[in-house]
């Protein structure tokens, strides 16, 4: 109910200029949200950030970790293709870099970095991130904060991203910000709280239904937090592993036993 209020207050300040936007239904979900972009324009724009990032990154020649990648990455898109009905181009790419970092922006284009894998150590950690970074996407969170700049910046932004294609160098940016990859770029958005607990619920349901053990996730936040010493990752500034995320997992956990009980059951996966 609450998330709906919100949604009618955001597309109250857009009735004034477009008239004919409304709150959509997430398929899959009982959610509503409010999007001034088709889930097209979002592919296509997540299309183009993606190219974009990987014209800049070097991708990583790893077979056996490429490979695993696609393997668990194929896993958690055909659950969530399943549950939304989604019809994305699935894309899984294993970037060389020192940074750990993992992202999923709009019309299924997933990266993760290799340092990331390090803190993983197994397939059932990757999974969670895997299935968290995806469940932004079928969530669509991205066009959701596209949506929430435009109306707080008025329709400049809207005029700039109108069919997907942004000329602008700093809308773009910011576009990349918000679909969900912006520490690739330096300019970091992040999801707020309740879109961060929604991607933590959805992505340990697809991995538990993908076959992993989902206890992992706590395992993996605890590496993560313990990272990095005095200079904690990027990753972290977006995914605070705090007490309220660690308990909100444990929750979680419980509800989502029944899902990896009934699943393929990989355990843990291979070590990485
Ligand atoms: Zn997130």
């Amino acid at each position: 109910m609450k998330a709906m209020t919100k949604c009618l207050r955001l597309a109250s300040l857009f009735v004034l200029f477009l008239g004919t936007q409304a709150c959509t239904t997430i398929p899959g979900t009982n959610k509503h949200a409010f999007l001034v972009t088709s889930p097209e324009e979002e592919a296509k724009m997540g299309n183009s950030a993606y190219r974009e990032i990987l014209n800049k990154e070097k991708e990583s020649t790893n077979l056996r970790d490429k490979k695993i990648l696609l393997r668990v990455g194929n896993r958690i898109a055909q659950v969530a293709e399943a549950r939304h009905q989604l019809g994305f181009k699935w894309e899984f790419k294993l970037i060389e870099s020192k940074q750990p970092n993992a992202f999923c922006l709009p019309g299924g284009k997933v990266a993760v970095y290799t340092e990331i894998l390090k803190i993983m150590q197994n397939e059932a950690a990757l999974a969670m991130v895997l299935g968290h970074e995806v469940a932004h996407a079928t969530l669509r969170h991205g066009g959701q904060r596209i949506a929430q700049n435009m109306a707080v910046s008025g329709l400049v932004g809207g005029a700039a991203l109108a069919g997907g294609f942004i000329k602008d160098r700093q809308v773009r940016q910011v576009a990349i910000s918000a679909l969900g990859a912006g520490a690739t770029i330096g300019l970091i958005l992040p999801f707020s709280r309740s879109n961060e607990s929604e991607a933590d619920a959805f992505g340990l349901e697809y991995a538990a239904e993908a076959g992993y053990d989902p206890r992992e996730a706590l395992n993996f936040w605890k590496r993560m937090s313990e990272s990095g010493g005095n200079k904690p990752p990027e990753f972290l500034s977006t995914h605070p592993a705090d007490a309220s995320r660690i308990q909100n997992l444990e929750a979680l956990l419980k509800e989502v036993e029944p899902l990896y009980l009934n699943s393929p059951k990989y355990g843990l996966g291979e070590k990485l």
